[in-house]
């Protein structure tokens, strides 16, 4: 069933079953790896908050969150440099922190941020993302935590948006071939 948003048709592209498996796996694996290290979830806004929502609730030891938001330079145009990192929790000395980000499509905001991270001097700094464009990436980056990996095709639901639309839906969407934003 296609899903239309303003000018624009999505069609059905990951389940809420497949979103709920990927995210149980990616816990699992943070679980595993973070036992006794009470890690520091740092959610990118706004995409993040529904991936951030499902997945903290997945940690079964001690675990903090927090978000920061993104500003770049050109808003609407594809991704200039990263601006600005608002709300930024300074206390990130010795944390273990894990930056948690809704998609990766070239890799810019995900490398800025963990940059701006490290210069806090956390104990260590790994990023989980529920979707990863891999041939949209401009920038090397080392995901630790990867859902999925997907075409290079505009998507919404699960916390993305089109134009500010689009965030509630359970599912995730994919702009229909023909209409490549
Ligand atoms: P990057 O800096 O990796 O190019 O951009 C990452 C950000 O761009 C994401 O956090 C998200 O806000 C936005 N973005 C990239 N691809 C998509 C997409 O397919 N759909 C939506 N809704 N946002 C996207
Ligand atoms: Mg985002």
């Amino acid at each position: 069933m296609h899903y239309q948003i303003k000018d624009k048709k999505f069609e059905p592209f990951l389940s809420q079953a497949q979103i709920a498996e990927a995210v149980d796996r990616l816990a699992a694996r943070i679980n595993a790896d973070y036992e006794g290290k009470n890690p520091l979830c740092i959610g990118v806004l706004n995409g993040s908050f529904v991936f951030v929502a499902d997945l903290f609730r997945r940690l079964t030891g001690p675990a903090e969150v927090t978000f920061v938001k993104v500003a770049s330079y050109e808003a609407m145009e594809s991704k200039g440099a990263v601006e600005e990192i608002l709300g930024l929790d300074k206390d990130l000395m010795h944390r273990h922190v894990i930056i948690l980000e809704d998609i990766i499509d070239t890799g810019i905001t995900i490398t800025d941020l963990v940059k701006t991270v490290k210069e806090f001097h956390p104990a260590s700094v790994e990023v989980a993302a529920l979707l990863l464009k891999p041939d949209a990436l401009k920038r090397p980056v080392n995901i630790k935590y990867v859902g999925f990996e997907i075409p290079t095709r505009f998507v919404v639901g699960y916390g993305l948006d089109y134009d500010g639309l689009g965030r509630n839906l359970p599912a995730i969407y994919q702009l229909t071939p023909s209409e490549d934003l």
